[in-house]
């Protein structure tokens, strides 16, 4: 059993080692990724239940790694958060939105909102607040085209803090979504408090909403508790008609997901926005 426990251990240390190496390789290249402009934007069209039209896109960022090929975000933002590459790496992610938000006003497209990932180590920094705007000034673009995604439990590690910067964030324009709504550690007397625009349904619970009772007991009370809080609701990860349906039936307000469309680079972006049923 001993010998087992101890080829056990060495295979685990060594699976550690695997680990803190391809970690120790993927900051490495980080580094050298953001110099060398590696990493792009794509965009996921949100769109209006109502009137099946594009509002909105949610910016994603892709790493796109010269001998690796495409790295998935899953994989790195987890490492650049760790390491707090995730603070220029999202700077440059809102400059970039910035600067194709503008681009898009500039070709003659409509008004969009992009939405933005925030990381609660950007969320945390100080300065957060004057650097955004800077961007927002630099860019010249309209705050209120720019919605910030912030995760609930980014939010609610220091929900008093978070308040106060959340304030700040509005006062200066911008629109802010609560994502991943449902995972986190939901405090739900903390909620009204909070100067949000959107709660954002996480597509864990939209995954089988049709076909898990509790699934659909549960989003059907997260949009009622939005709608009751003044904020409007999105689901995302919606993949099937039926979940759309439902959705529809339920009055959330906006959807994204593989259903209507993947994240798209900005050129196929653009086309689904000139297309007529949009
Ligand atoms: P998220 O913010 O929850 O983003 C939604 C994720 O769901 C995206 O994965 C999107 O491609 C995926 N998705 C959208 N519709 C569907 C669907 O119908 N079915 C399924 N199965 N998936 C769908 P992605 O792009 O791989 O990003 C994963 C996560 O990485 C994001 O989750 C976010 O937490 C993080 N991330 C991505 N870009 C950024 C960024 O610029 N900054 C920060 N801080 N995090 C980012
Ligand atoms: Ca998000
Ligand atoms: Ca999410
Ligand atoms: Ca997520």
């Amino acid at each position: 059993f001993a010998k087992e426990r101890g080829i056990d251990l060495h295979l685990y240390t060594e699976d550690m080692n695997d680990k803190l190496l391809e970690r120790l390789s993927i900051e490495n290249d980080m580094r050298r990724g953001i110099e060398r402009k590696e990493f792009f934007l794509v965009y996921q069209p949100k769109i209006d239940t109502r009137s099946g039209k594009t509002v909105g896109a949610e910016a994603l960022i892709r790493w796109n790694h010269p001998t690796k090929g495409m790295i998935s975000p899953a994989q790195f933002i987890p490492v650049a958060e760790d390491t707090g590459l995730i603070v220029p790496l999202g700077e440059w992610v809102l400059s970039e939105a910035c600067r194709q938000l503008k681009a898009w006003e500039a070709q003659g497209f409509r008004p969009i909102q992009v939405s933005v990932n925030l990381s609660s180590r950007q969320f945390e920094k100080k300065d957060l607040i004057s650097r955004i705007r800077n961007i927002i000034s630099e860019y010249r673009v309209d705050p209120a085209c720019l919605q910030l995604e912030l995760t609930e439990s980014s939010v609610m590690q220091t929900p008093e803090l978070s308040n106060h910067t959340l304030y700040q964030l509005k006062k200066s324009g911008l629109s802010i979504a609560l994502d991943d709504f449902g995972t986190g550690y939901s405090s739900f007397s903390y909620l009204p408090h909070l100067p949000l625009d959107v709660l954002k349904i996480d597509k864990g619970f939209v995954k089988d909403v049709t076909v898990n009772p509790d699934n659909a007991a549960i989003v059907t009370a997260m949009i009622a508790l939005a709608h009751n809080l003044g904020l409007k609701v999105i689901c995302e990860g919606v993949e099937t008609k039926e979940q759309l349906d439902f959705l529809k039936d339920r009055d959330c307000d906006e959807i994204q997901g593989f259903y209507y469309s993947r994240p798209l680079p900005p050129e196929e972006f653009e086309k689904w926005l000139v297309r007529v049923i949009n």
